[in-house]
């Protein structure tokens, strides 16, 4: 069979698989990429369109432990578990605990870092092949600390970026507020990071790699897909839920949260939760906001984005079924707009995704231990959209038979 007849398929086309489905028709290869509804509608619909490659710290660690009695205690913080659903967490949260050990943390920040200190690089050059630069943005992130104590509990995260080469810069004061105007004088503690752009629209970028897929001769199929099919222990293809089969010798399952589903049936657990995410999208927003804004101790992000200005975070564990419970993005508008005093909310649509969560907060990218042809890209818990390029150039060497740039042992699909 040549490389044009039997092509790869990837399941699932959010950010990651797109991406991936990109750079593999690029190279060449014939890609037959598959999604149940419109590419780009899963969590990489409403992310906060960050660059955030200052995001990579090991977020189990005794400093966050101590804080989750106060999350579950207080119906604004943060963090919530739905504690109908919380005892069905435990066995990812005693993995979650048990990547909190500082040699594990230090392990996970390097891994993070191999792929954070390339993404922004990698994400350039995808944008440009694809002839959409203007939608890297020419502004960058602050970081914005409410009072001493949170400057100081940020201390880690920009301890760490200088570990890894990653700029920032401290600003104090009236120096916040020169930068961004908009910004409330209460806030006087901040960290400029230089290298955290933002894109204007991530369900644009995903309708983009897809139409360029398709120009280099890829092609998209709308479908549920059931399963991998094998024979002799080799793959051959997926077989979709109404029952159409799709064949080719190499799979890559990208399905975010739901490969969780498929990989267990192939008996390869990937202990995947959703983090559920909000966000509000501002249409009429009264202010022409420059800078996207992170404040770490509230777990927000205010992003200007094509359409408006973007409110968004939250982490909330309640499942996959559970209705959103949108208290939870009025929290962060309310936060919003004491950080922009000026901020208008008119003519908003909320929305809630769904994150795909690995407890030790690195993503799957391999190669199945027990399919050969088989592949698996998901995970990418907080940073989806932040590693998607990066992701996809690894994906298509593996795929391919290269090797790829990073050492791909902290991300192999048996670790767990
Ligand atoms: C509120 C919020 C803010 C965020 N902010 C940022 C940010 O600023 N920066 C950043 O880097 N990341 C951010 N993220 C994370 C980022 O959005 C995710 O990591 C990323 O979108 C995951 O992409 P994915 O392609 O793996 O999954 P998804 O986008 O969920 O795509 C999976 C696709 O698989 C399809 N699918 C599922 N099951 C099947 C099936 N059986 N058959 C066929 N198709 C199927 C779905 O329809 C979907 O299209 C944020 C997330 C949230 C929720």
């Amino acid at each position: 069979m040549t490389e044009m007849s039997d092509p790869i398929i990837i399941a699932g086309a959010g950010i990651v698989g797109a991406a991936i489905a990109f750079e593999l028709s690029r190279r060449g290869r014939k890609v037959v990429l598959i999604d149940r509804q419109e590419p780009g509608r899963g969590a990489s619909f409403g992310n906060m369109a960050s660059i955030a490659i200052n995001g990579f710290d090991a977020v189990s660690r005794p400093s966050t432990w101590k804080k989750i009695p106060f999350w579950l205690a207080n119906p604004v913080a943060p963090v919530a578990a739905d504690p109908l659903y919380a005892w069905r967490m435990v066995p990812w949260f005693l993995r979650f605990l048990r990547a909190g050990t500082s040699s594990r943390i230090r392990e996970i920040e390097d891994a993070g870092a191999s792929l954070a200190t390339r993404s922004l690089e990698d994400l350039r050059l995808m944008l440009s092949l694809l002839g959409a630069d203007h939608m890297l943005s020419e502004t960058s992130c602050l970081c914005v600390f409410g009072s001493e104590s949170e400057y100081r509990a940020g201390q880690g995260n920009l301890e760490m970026m200088g570990r890894y080469g990653l700029k920032y810069e401290i600003l104090r004061g009236a120096e916040i507020q020169d930068r961004e105007p908009l910004l409330t004088r209460e806030i006087q503690h901040a960290a400029l990071l230089p290298d955290n752009h933002f894109v204007s629209n991530p369900f644009e970028l995903v309708g983009r790699l897809v139409a360029a897929m398709q120009s280099h001769g890829g092609t998209l199929v709308r479908g549920e897909v059931a399963d991998v099919e094998r024979d002799n222990g080799l793959v051959t293809g997926v077989r979709l839920t109404d029952g159409r089969t799709i064949a080719g010798s190499k799979v890559a399952l990208t399905l975010g949260v739901h490969t969780r589903e498929l990989a267990g049936r192939l008996a390869e657990p990937i202990p995947l939760e959703t983090e559920r995410g909000y966000h509000t999208q501002i249409m009429a927003p009264g202010i022409d906001l420059k800078w996207s804004i992170i404040w770490p101790e509230r777990a927000f992000m205010i992003t200007p984005t094509a359409g408006g200005i973007r409110v968004g975070g939250s982490v909330e564990m309640a499942g996959l079924e559970r209705a959103p419970n949108w208290r939870r993005a009025r929290i962060l508008v309310d936060h919003a707009k004491f950080a922009l005093p000026g901020l208008k909310v008119e003519n908003a649509e909320e929305w809630m995704g769904h994150r795909p969560a690995l407890p030790d907060t690195i993503p799957v990218i391999s190669a199945s231990a027990r399919h050969p042809g088989l592949y698996y890209a998901t995970g990418h818990g907080h940073l989806g959209l932040t590693y998607s390029a990066t992701t996809a150039n690894i994906m298509a060497d593996m795929m391919t038979g290269e090797a790829p740039a990073v050492d791909m042992r902290p991300f192999r699909v048996n670790r767990f």
